[in-house]
């Protein structure tokens, strides 16, 4: 499989010849080639998406919003196709890949071609000087995008929507580690009718075609989602050329659980927020806080049921944790266990590299519960982003709260009680931009989404992403 860039509509190959292995987690075979592109690749993408801002800035925002309803439904019809392909280049279970992943990428699209006709600005009437003023919402020009490896599609069109719904153009860049839906998108953006230079998709290194997106003079805001490391490079890269940025970085995120919960739909939903897609979503609740009343139920309970969670072949429909994503990535997350157990941790259940007959070479470990006694262990404050837990007791509101507070990263929070003024009082202390009470991962497209201190710096969604992938210009008559 040769993945290429797509620039200016049409797929073609890095201007050095240069290739970078891509490898699939299941069976650890390389399956394919993508793009080893440099500087010189981002300019010609630069050039294309410059070219094409004349004419879709201007287009009437109806006609723009056809072409994203186009290319969601597109992505709908495309769905198996996509998410066996999604499956394949990240390890995920397929039916995860089926039911969140490609479902969200079209989702992005349609939500965004709907918001986009509701996006409004101010008029204010300057009472006494005899003048309006008025916000004009113009876009930026050519944008970057530069997403990560763990929801590939999801994010890297979560990015791509509403950056050309409001008018831009854009040079994106998907991860290396998980190219191939971002590679098919192209296709698909062509079908739909998206004038050629839109969307542009320049694949390779973060370090070398990353770094040449930040860097270059005249892309004038960057959306990114990935490492809270990368980001304050890429940070420091954006600063002095006075770029807008967007930053969705890490998280650490507490899982807090009152003894007045509903029990059983917690300990579903535990479940899943610890290790949906093996524990490699920012907003997995890593660090799970009990109330000591029911820490030993839960204990039993939670991991009897970790245990049964089924480690296979992505393919196969029963899966529940498929491969991590690499092999260096898996041995990061196995690294973290024996740390987690040198700092005084007891490993409840898995935490070990997993074989899969007939693909023994595939990235994969059982998910890992970690009893720990104090939260000040490198494994209870620094980001795994693997099927990795700690559990831990707490007495009162005060001293979980204190904890929860008290990491580097901001990012989410799920607490569980039926305590309305409990809830009310905990999601207004806790340190982070998304807290769910109840539930985890709902999601609803309006809303801000984004972190605080570590995890991050802007909000997408909504009207927050809208605005950020436009200039607010102020037009002031005096009548
Ligand atoms: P990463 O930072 O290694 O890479 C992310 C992207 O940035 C990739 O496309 C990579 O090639 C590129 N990149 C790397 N160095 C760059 C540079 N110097 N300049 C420009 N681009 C560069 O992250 P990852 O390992 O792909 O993803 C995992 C991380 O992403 C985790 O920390 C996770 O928490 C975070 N994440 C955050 C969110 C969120 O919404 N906050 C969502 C998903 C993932």
């Amino acid at each position: 499989m040769i993945i290429q860039n797509f620039i200016n509509g049409q797929y073609v190959d890095p201007i050095a010849d240069g290739w970078i292995d891509n490898y699939c987690p299941a069976d650890g075979e390389v399956y394919g080639k993508i793009p080893d592109s440099s500087a010189d690749d981002v300019e010609v993408a630069y050039i294309a998406a410059r070219s094409a801002f004349k004419s879709w800035s201007i287009l009437p925002v109806e006609e723009r919003s056809k072409i994203l309803l186009r290319l969601a439904d597109l992505i709908e019809d495309n769905l198996e196709r996509l998410a066996e392909a999604e499956s394949e280049d990240n390890g995920k279970p397929v039916k995860l890949a089926k039911t969140v992943d490609i479902p969200r990428a079209a989702q992005n699209f349609r939500f965004f071609a709907h918001a986009i006709t509701q996006f409004s600005s101010e008029s204010h009437e300057t009472v006494g000087l005899d003048a309006i003023n008025y916000t004009l919402r113009q876009p930026i020009g050519v944008v970057g995008c530069i997403s990560p490896w763990n929801l590939p599609l999801y994010l890297f069109t979560w990015k791509i929507a509403p950056a050309i719904a409001a008018g831009n153009c854009v040079v994106a860049k998907p991860s290396e580690i998980t190219p191939l839906t971002a590679h098919m998108l192209g296709e698909l953006c062509d079908k739909a009718g998206l004038p050629s230079g839109v969307l542009n998709i320049v694949h390779g290194y973060g370090h070398k075609a990353g770094q040449a997106i930040v860097e270059h003079p005249d892309i004038k805001a960057i959306s990114f989602t990935g490492g809270t490391q990368t980001g304050a490079k890429i940070a420091s890269a954006a600063a002095p050329l006075f770029k807008k940025l967007s930053l969705e970085l890490g998280g650490k995120n507490p899982n807090i659980i009152f003894a007045d919960c509903d029990y059983k739909n917690m300990l579903e939903t535990t479940l899943r927020s610890s290790f949906a897609n093996q524990g490699q979503i920012c907003l997995c609740g890593s660090r799970i806080f009990i109330e000591q009343d029911l820490y030993e139920q839960f204990k039993i309970d939670f991991v009897d049921r970790v245990e049964n969670l089924q480690i296979g072949h992505p393919n196969d429909e029963n899966t529940d944790i498929g491969a991590l994503v690499s092999s260096d990535h898996l041995d990061k997350v196995l690294d973290y266990i024996e740390i987690a157990k040198e700092e005084g941790g007891k490993l409840l259940c898995g935490g070990e590299r997993v074989i899969i007959k007939g693909f023994d070479q595939g990235y994969y470990m059982s998910p890992a519960v970690i009893e720990v006694s104090t939260d000040e262990c490198r494994a209870n404050r620094e980001e795994i982003f693997g099927p990795v837990v700690t559990i831990m007791p707490f007495k009162s509101e005060e001293e979980v709260l204190n904890i929860a507070n008290k990491v580097d990263y901001g990012l989410s929070a799920t607490i569980w009680t039926n305590d309305l003024n409990r809830t009310m009082r905990m999601s207004h202390a806790i340190h982070c931009g998304i807290v769910w009470v109840n539930t985890w991962m709902l999601r609803d497209l309006r809303t801000p989404f984004g972190g605080i201190k570590n995890s991050g710096v802007g909000r997408e969604g909504g009207f927050e992403v809208l605005r950020f992938f436009t200039e607010p210009k102020n037009v002031c008559i005096k009548y």
